[in-house]
């Protein structure tokens, strides 16, 4: 991005995967003229520091967003509350603040209440992620062609929602706007559940007395080994994103059983041709995803280039 920063100050409250890649975009690209960071535990500041990720390092929130005209909440959805109303009393007025968790509806109950008059509150989420955390996990590429959903209330600044859209596309990504109970369910299928499938699964694996471990681990290839990668996600965040979009989740795990129970039904009632329907569907809706640029055809989903992480979608 070439001409003046879309802000002065960036102010990023936590500072593991997303934080650290906002971070280096930001910089990379000039999107801001100063970073301020913030964490919760001294050893992750220093990290930080180390990585050179920011040009202000506190472990006090609202030092930290002092002065900030960008405050981004990069913590785990189930400290937002927390933290906002730590910082409220320091933020500036006309402030933008925004958010990269992954449920909406909560963080809208959650912040809102704490958000002063005269700053403008705008959630987001970048759907982009590894299954790495902490600021090492970071990289500057990781919104590259992905996207940014921003679910702004009623009455938000206009002028704000457009600075904020420039930031994330100065960021590499598309951005779309959404109602925040709507993205939640959408992330609920796209997201959520192929979250809790792969923890299911990697958890049978691993409790199967049949078929001991190591032999989990020799065959892996056969299919296994992708469900890990997404089994492997932080746990407190997960644990977050349960608990804080628990409708939409329980929603989508009822129908994913019923659907589990036909397929159960196809198989024992031997229904080859149901099975292959559904097979070729599915087969489709891969190609579709290929050829709307959020994945490549290599094999191995293109994930293990060594050094050069791509992002998928969290
Ligand atoms: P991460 O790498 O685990 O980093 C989390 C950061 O939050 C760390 O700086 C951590 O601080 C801090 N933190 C953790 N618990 C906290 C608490 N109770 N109070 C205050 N600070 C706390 O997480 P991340 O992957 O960057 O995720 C950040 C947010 O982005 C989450 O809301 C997540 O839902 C969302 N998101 C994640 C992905 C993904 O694929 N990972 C994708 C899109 C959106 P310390 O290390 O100092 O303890």
């Amino acid at each position: 991005m070439t001409g003046a920063p879309l802000f002065e100050r960036m102010a990023l409250i936590g500072i593991g995967l997303i934080g650290s890649s906002l971070a280096q975009v930001a910089r990379q690209r000039g999107l801001v003229k100063e970073i301020s960071i913030s964490t919760r535990s001294p050893a992750t500041l220093q990290r930080a520091e180390e990585l050179g990720l920011g040009d202000h390092y506190s472990l006090d929130a609202a030092v930290a967003v002092e002065g900030a005209d960008l405050v981004v909440l990069c913590v785990p959805v189930g400290a937002n509350e927390a933290v906002a109303k730590w910082i409220a009393p320091a933020l500036k007025p006309g402030a933008i603040l925004t958010d990269a968790g992954s449920t909406k509806e909560s963080v809208v109950e959650q912040v809102s209440p704490h958000v002063p008059d005269g700053v403008h509150f705008i959630p987001g989420h970048p759907i982009a992620g590894t299954e790495h955390s902490g600021p090492d996990a970071g990289f500057p590429t990781l919104f590259d062609q992905r996207w940014c959903i921003l679910t702004p209330g009623e009455g938000v600044d206009a002028v704000a929602l457009e600075k904020l859209k420039a930031f994330w596309q100065g960021c590499g990504s598309d951005v779309d706007l959404m109602e925040p109970k709507h993205h939640d369910l959408v992330l609920a299928i796209v997201s959520h559940l192929p979250h809790l499938i792969a923890y299911n699964i990697v958890g049978t694996a691993d409790d199967l007395a049949t078929v001991t471990k190591s032999q989990v681990i020799k065959y892996s290839a056969s299919g296994f080994r992708d469900f890990t990668r997404l089994a492997a996600s932080d746990p407190t965040m997960w644990r977050d994103v349960c608990l804080n979009n628990k409708e939409a989740i329980l929603e989508m795990l009822a129908r994913f059983s019923e659907d589990l129970s036909a397929m159960q039904r196809a198989i024992r009632w031997g229904d080859g041709q149901m099975l292959f329907d559904l097979f070729t569907r599915t087969r489709g809706i891969r190609r579709s995803i290929i050829e709307a640029g959020q994945e490549t055809d290599a094999p191995d989903f293109g994930r293990h280039v060594a050094g050069n992480p791509v992002s998928s979608n969290d």
